[in-house]
């Protein structure tokens, strides 16, 4: 397959309204596209069907046009990829790089939670997860476009990680690196909280033949004490009825100067001509809740 010089994407987990976090990775993601003369997609990412809340995809829709992004192209929903997931888990299966497991959470407590290797499984589960198996002396290295150098030992640090759930839920990690190939992605912009991801979405693609994009992760929203900050407090909520406040918020977190604009499709342009990745935080952003600005 030929790959487009740059195609970045959007891909928020419809577990409530578009927050200020999620803002950060719209505009950044969308940012870097436009300035590398780019495309832009978005992807909803629905397997955990636990944690959606009805509406919330529609919202997160309808709220990223209010804010003057408009994706070029269909948005792709997980919910309706399980006949591609189940293909690329059973060719996985088949070459031996995946294997039924049985283990629960108590099994792998001894281990931290991590599958390192051998099950500890002390019984038969009708629905068994799937994971990836991850061989001793598994290291993968990769330099984020934001945060430079990053290596991670997946064999002891993550372990053998889950594929398909034993609630027969897709995990995200199989989810996100199938539809990064098939959505074309050549770069992955997002939220810091999945820089711990990157190497377990590098090594599965490895695993599969499939191109590693270029990753650049974005600051982090955090509370006064270090915690990220939750979707449900309403400490990051963004009011798409007022675009131009929430749009200069998450600039400021990408640390960037103030811009002047007058409508959210001014800010973006706008942002796109000036955009500086040398100056995008390296650290997580502390949010004062109260004031819901970045301090
Ligand atoms: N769906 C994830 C989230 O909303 C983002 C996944 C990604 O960008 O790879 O946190």
């Amino acid at each position: 397959t030929r790959l487009a010089a740059y195609r970045g994407r959007f891909a928020p987990s419809p577990t409530g309204p578009l927050h200020l976090g999620s803002l950060v990775a719209a505009l950044g993601s969308h940012v870097m596209a436009r300035q590398a003369g780019g495309s832009w997609v978005v992807r909803i990412e629905d397997v955990d069907r636990l944690r959606e809340v009805p509406g919330a995809a529609a919202g997160q829709l309808a709220a990223l046009s209010a804010f003057g992004f408009h994706p070029d192209g269909d948005v792709l929903v997980q919910s309706r990829r399980d006949a591609r997931y189940a293909q690329v888990l059973e060719q996985l299966l088949t070459q031996g790089r995946a294997f039924v497991c049985h283990c629960s959470r108590a099994d792998l407590a001894i281990d931290g939670g991590r599958h390192l290797g051998a099950c500890r499984a002390r019984s038969v589960r009708a629905d068994p997860a799937v994971r990836l198996r991850v061989p001793p002396g598994t290291t993968i290295g990769f330099d984020d476009g934001i945060r430079g150098p990053q290596v991670q030992a997946v064999d002891t640090e993550v372990g053998d990680f889950v594929l398909r759930r034993a609630d027969g839920f897709w995990a995200y990690q199989l989810a996100v690196v199938v539809d990064d190939h098939d959505q074309g992605i050549t770069d992955v912009v997002r939220g810091a909280d999945l820089l711990d991801s990157t190497a377990r979405q590098i090594l599965l693609q490895r695993a599969l033949g499939l191109h590693t994009p270029r990753y650049a992760h974005l600051p982090l929203l955090v509370d006064a004490t270090g915690a990220k900050l939750s979707k449900s407090t309403g400490a990051t909520a963004v009011d798409p009825r007022d675009p131009l406040p929430a749009l200069a918020r998450a600039w400021h977190v990408l640390g960037q100067s103030p811009l002047v604009a007058d409508t959210p499709a001014e800010f973006l342009a706008a942002a796109a001509e000036c955009f500086d990745i040398t100056r995008v935080p390296k650290h997580d952003m502390v949010i004062d809740a109260l004031h819901n600005t970045a301090v």
